[in-house]
């Protein structure tokens, strides 16, 4: 090919979090088959934050693989996650929830509502939503583990 790039180019490397050897280019991206982690330098270079398109931070990835438990955010995370992308989303009893940050009079918020746009809710800080939104009547922090589909807003 003639006009290959060092771009294109992909490497034999480990991955950040088990270790294995896989794909890699040049930002050090590559999803790992083994782990499942989705390697990339920003999450090497800042292992205790929630960088896209991980839910968790590096660091909290290695533990958990240590321990042979998936990927997935608990509700410290997911607050994180939302302050990195701005919209995430979760499911409950079949129904999908998102979580935005908004503006409202010039102040940031945290909105949440159901895919149907029912059961809004505002919030003032991530204190106020970690601990105050609900889901059917329930604490979300009560019933997190009883949720899925914590993502990215499809
Ligand atoms: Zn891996």
């Amino acid at each position: 090919m003639k006009n290959k790039s060092i771009y294109d180019e992909i490497f034999d490397k480990a991955c950040s979090v088990c270790g294995k050897i896989i794909k890699k280019d040049i930002y050090d991206q590559g999803n790992c088959p083994f782990c499942k982690w989705k390697n990339n330098f920003l999450a090497d270079k800042n292992p205790n934050r929630v960088i896209y398109p991980n839910l968790i931070s590096l660091n909290e990835a290695k533990q958990l693989y240590g321990q042979g438990k998936p990927f997935e955010p608990d509700l410290d995370d997911f607050v994180e996650a939302l302050f990195f992308y701005s919209e995430v989303q979760f499911k409950y009893n079949n129904m999908f929830y998102e979580v935005i940050l908004a503006s409202e009079n010039n102040e940031d918020i945290i909105k949440m509502n159901d895919f149907n746009g029912g059961n809004l809710q505002t919030f003032k800080t991530k204190e106020d939503f970690k601990n105050n939104a609900k889901v059917e009547g329930k604490f979300l922090k009560d019933i997190w583990n009883d949720t899925t589909d914590r993502y990215w807003l499809q």
